[in-house]
């Protein structure tokens, strides 16, 4: 038996793949989203790490599961690692990254550790092209568990493929921010996303409203 024939995780997306199922379906609650069973958050980056369940492992580095806060308030939500990321393994941590740094630093006032950060898919796109809708498909068991195991008070999409990706629509992001959705049961404040800020740093006004919004949501008990 392979380690992945033991892993249930592994065992769960291969057998909703199986079904036919494209993605988890959204639910109404939090609650609805039962962890499995003993998936905590370093079972699920294991199982992530060693994840063939797509094309994008056939290219990666490393996978990029996540880091932060297993009980944060907040989750950041990207599109998926860049050449960084997939170096290290770990998720914003190129220029982007820095400038995401200091919207938790010096912006929200709170440190990179008590957040959780993370992207819709855990493997780097080549060339950092969008992941493509099998690619989602296959790696949303793996955020859903997240943000089931984390149940955080808000989620905040980097970008638009995030926010498009978590909810499921293709309207341009001038259309979506400073709207707040909902996705897997958690209220979901769309932004732009820091690769974006570096190339109009004129967006740095409407981030900060939306991460005033974010940090509103996460102040209520
Ligand atoms: S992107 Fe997600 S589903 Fe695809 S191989 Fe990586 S972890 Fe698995």
């Amino acid at each position: 038996m392979s380690a992945s024939d033991a892993d249930p995780l592994a065992r769960f997306v291969r057998s909703v793949q199986a079904a036919g199922v494209q993605r988890m379906p959204r639910v109404d609650k939090p609650a609805a989203v039962a962890p499995l069973g003993g998936a905590t958050l370093d079972a699920l980056a294991a199982t992530i790490s060693a994840c063939t369940q797509c094309k994008l492992s056939e290219t990666r580095t490393h996978a990029v599961p996540g880091e932060g806060d297993p009980h944060a308030d907040i989750v950041f939500v990207g599109e998926g690692p860049g050449a960084d990321e997939d170096k290290s393994g770990r998720p914003f941590v190129g220029r982007a990254g820095k400038l995401l740094d200091d919207i938790i630093t010096k912006g929200m006032k709170l440190r990179r550790q008590d957040v959780f950060i993370c992207n819709v898919v855990k493997c780097r796109p080549p060339s950092n092209r969008v992941p493509e809708p099998d690619e989602v498909a296959a790696c949303s068991p793996y955020l859903a568990q997240q943000l089931a195991q984390i149940r955080p008070k808000v989620v905040c999409a980097l970008g638009a493929t995030a926010i498009r990706r978590l909810i499921e629509t293709d309207e341009p992001m001038g259309r979506l921010r400073g709207r707040v959705f909902e996705a897997y049961g958690f209220p979901v404040i769309p932004t732009y996303h820091p690769a974006y800020l570096l190339r109009n740093p004129a967006a740095k006004v409407a981030v900060w409203e939306d991460i005033q919004k974010v940090m509103e949501l996460a102040a209520k008990s």
